[in-house]
């Protein structure tokens, strides 16, 4: 879709868009299986990291309905742990809040923190994201005028209701608002589902634009920098 003057609003995707996820995700496990040693050795010892992946993919299988919230189906999956092991499963939600706390812990790229400031001083911008990232706990929420996430929405990205929902909440319609994000089927494909123009973020240069598809972004770029220099080129 194409874009002839400045959009009225941003959304903008985190994960893997503003830092990469995974690093943080390990780092978060690693932390999480440490504190198990410590206080649920039965369940430290009978369950690695994969193996606590593989109950949360288990328990994501047998809830489709929760598919889009991260945070119940990592707790869920840590209480049954647990209980399987004969430890306590209400230890759970302090092993959630630490790893929660870890998972915050990224590493930005490092074209994000000048190109943020950039853009949320010419634009407002709304987190849009179905992962369990927090922009306030990650020191980024001034830049932003909000988050909405699959977990409290009750669905997420590629749904174009998710995108409705953004669009609604900063008072525009969906071809005012440019989305922004690395995931070609759940940012540039979600995105032209609902009417919004989109800029793919690609952050590794091998990735191509997939075939067939009917989306279109207006513009792919490889850092946020490139995506606010095109954004100063639109007329108002
Ligand atoms: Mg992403």
């Amino acid at each position: 879709m194409s874009l002839t003057r400045r959009p009225r609003a941003l959304t903008l995707d985190l994960d893997d868009t503003l830092w990469p996820v995974w690093p943080a995700i390990e780092r978060a496990e690693a932390v999480l299986h440490a504190w198990l040693r410590d206080h649920a050795p039965a369940t430290a010892a009978a369950f690695d990291t994969p193996a606590l992946r593989a109950v949360r993919e288990q328990v994501g299988r047998e809830h489709p309905e929760r598919a889009h919230d991260l945070s119940w189906l990592r707790q869920t999956s840590i209480a049954r742990a647990l209980a399987q092991c004969g430890d306590d499963p209400v230890l759970a939600e302090p092993a959630f809040a630490l790893f929660m706390d870890h998972r915050q812990r990224v590493e930005l790229y490092p074209d994000v923190p000048a190109a943020l400031a950039r853009l949320s001083a010419a634009f407002p911008v709304l987190a849009l994201t179905n992962g369990n990232a927090d922009v306030a706990r990650i020191g980024l929420g001034a830049h932003f005028v909000g988050t909405l996430g699959a977990r409290t929405f009750g669905l997420g990205k590629p749904h174009p209701a998710f995108f409705q929902a953004a669009c609604a909440q900063l008072g525009c319609a969906p071809h005012e608002v440019l989305h922004i994000g690395d995931d070609w089927a759940l940012d540039i494909e979600g995105a032209h589902a609902a009417g919004l123009p989109s800029v793919w973020v690609r952050r590794r240069p091998e990735l191509t634009v997939p075939a067939p598809t009917a989306a279109q972004p207006w513009r792919i770029v490889a850092d946020l920098q490139a995506l606010a220099d095109a954004l100063d080129a639109l007329p108002d």
